[in-house]
């Protein structure tokens, strides 16, 4: 039965919806005693897990099931928050109506920035602590997004992954929560949306708006509007370009640490806000800004800490009052100690204790959407809209994925059906398959890309 699952979850492409894009046929194959459904919907703004719990808890409970069953897990856990009241009504209702199987319950969040991040959600439904570089594994834990899950359960059924459900927000004449086909362009997602709408009472033009892919703290400025969405793309938002995200967002790493040297006060405000610190990982984000803006004699542990660094801009975006990044410090020496081939031997321990008052720092999301400068947006309301949205062409990236990139099946010409095999995992490698996502003609192949026109 497991390997019968695992082997339909690679086939039809499923990977990681709510971060890098793990191929979650290789998650499936660990043995773990509690899988969690992540539906924490770490990121503010997005709603894409809220509508998918909404609207679809029955199959999320069931992919939650299937993991269970494949990784020998006894407890399954459904974890959101709290204010997610119609979410919350949807799956306590399918839940209560299972009968015969393992047990599965819902653990309530309060509304807290970085929520869904794996170390953070573990403890805090579990009051395990992820070993430093560590893996949930490693403490019988096993995360999926909400997403990931409905789409094990899809899978199982011999479903192929083809759509992503993503948000649309902020500046946009319809905010909606949508099913898009996977390589349509960001553009024609906007056109779908009604297109970038400044509010009545701004003199701004669409022309003053750019478009976040992903969250306002873990999303990127889409360049190119051109750009696909990917199985990961979890939502566009349009914001001001002169907002705090933006420019937070386009700011060159090289930029953040010029900005870093010898402005820092010391205050220790990243620190004490710092998700990883305040679990009891040993990393202190202003020693770094110390030990690198004043040269001083630091142990080098000061330094290669920045492994321990999930990348979540709290430090960044909300902690320091100078607006410094000693995330931006840990990117450079991350990249460093890769270059330098430098291996992990210190930062590993497994006994520590999360900080004392912890509890007291963790960040209520609606500050930080007032410090981003969101709060425009916080009650913007993105309903789930199920029309069969069609582009008139997909351009579908063979990587979307952590791994190799696909490798194409197909050539230039050949008439391909919604689901059929355009590129594969690469014999032996770490990967995921790729699917068409729409009806059409083969019209471009490269390494990196599948073109289908409809
Ligand atoms: S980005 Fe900053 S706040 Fe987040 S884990 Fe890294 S050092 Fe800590
Ligand atoms: S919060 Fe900013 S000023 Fe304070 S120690 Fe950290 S980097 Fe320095």
């Amino acid at each position: 039965m497991a390997h019968e699952l695992i082997e339909a979850v690679r086939s039809a492409g499923v990977v990681g919806a709510g971060g890098a894009g793990f191929p979650t046929h290789v998650k499936l194959a660990s043995r773990v005693d509690t899988v969690i459904a992540n539906g924490a919907e770490c990121d503010p703004l997005l709603q894409c897990d809220q509508r998918l719990m909404e609207s679809r808890a029955a199959e999320i409970v069931r992919g939650l099931q299937l993991a269970m069953e494949a990784t020998g897990a006894q407890r399954g856990i459904v974890a959101l928050k709290r204010e997610y009241r119609t979410a919350v009504a949807a799956l306590q209702r399918v839940i209560g109506s299972l009968s015969g199987h393992k047990e599965v319950t819902l653990w309530l969040l309060d509304s807290r920035y970085p929520a869904g991040d794996e170390f953070v959600l573990v403890y805090e439904v579990t009051g395990r602590l992820v070993p430093e570089t560590g893996l949930p594994l490693h403490v019988g834990c096993l995360v999926q997004n909400v997403q990931t899950l409905f789409n094990i359960a899809r899978a199982a059924k011999g479903a192929v992954i083809t759509h992503r459900l993503l948000t649309v927000a902020g500046a946009v004449a319809r905010p909606i929560t949508l099913w898009v086909p996977v390589g349509t362009s960001v553009r024609e997602v906007l056109t779908w949306a009604g297109g970038i709408q400044p509010p009545r009472w701004s003199r701004r033009t669409a022309d003053d708006y750019a478009v976040v892919m992903g969250g306002p703290m873990m999303g990127r400025v889409v360049a190119d509007l051109e750009e696909p969405v990917t199985k990961t793309t979890s939502g566009l938002l349009v914001l001001p370009r002169d907002s705090a995200v933006v420019r937070f967002l386009t700011r060159s790493r090289a930029s953040w640490v010029r900005r870093g040297i010898s402005t820092c006060d010391q205050c220790r405000a990243c620190t004490d806000l710092c998700p990883r610190y305040l679990l009891g990982h040993n990393l202190r984000p202003h020693e770094v800004m110390r030990a690198i803006n004043y040269g001083l004699a630091w142990p080098s542990d000061k330094v290669t800490a920045a492994v321990l660094c999930c990348e979540c801009r709290l430090c960044e975006a909300y902690a320091c009052p100078l607006e410094l990044s000693p995330m931006a410090y840990y990117l450079a020496i991350k990249q460093e100690l890769r270059t330098q081939g430098w291996v992990n031997e210190v930062h590993k321990r497994t006994h520590f204790r999360p900080h004392p008052t912890r509890e007291y720092r963790l960040v209520p999301t609606h500050r930080l959407i007032a410090r981003l400068g969101l709060t425009e947006w916080e009650h913007q309301v993105c309903p789930l809209d199920e029309a069969d949205y069609r582009p008139s062409k997909v351009t579908i990236p063979t990587r979307q994925h952590v791994g190799a990139p696909a490798q194409p099946v197909v050539r230039v010409g050949q008439q391909v059906a919604v689901g059929d095999l355009l590129a594969r995992i690469p014999e032996g490698e770490l990967g995921a398959n790729i699917h068409a996502s729409i009806a059409g003609r083969i019209s471009r192949v490269e390494s990196d890309l599948i073109e289908i026109t409809a």
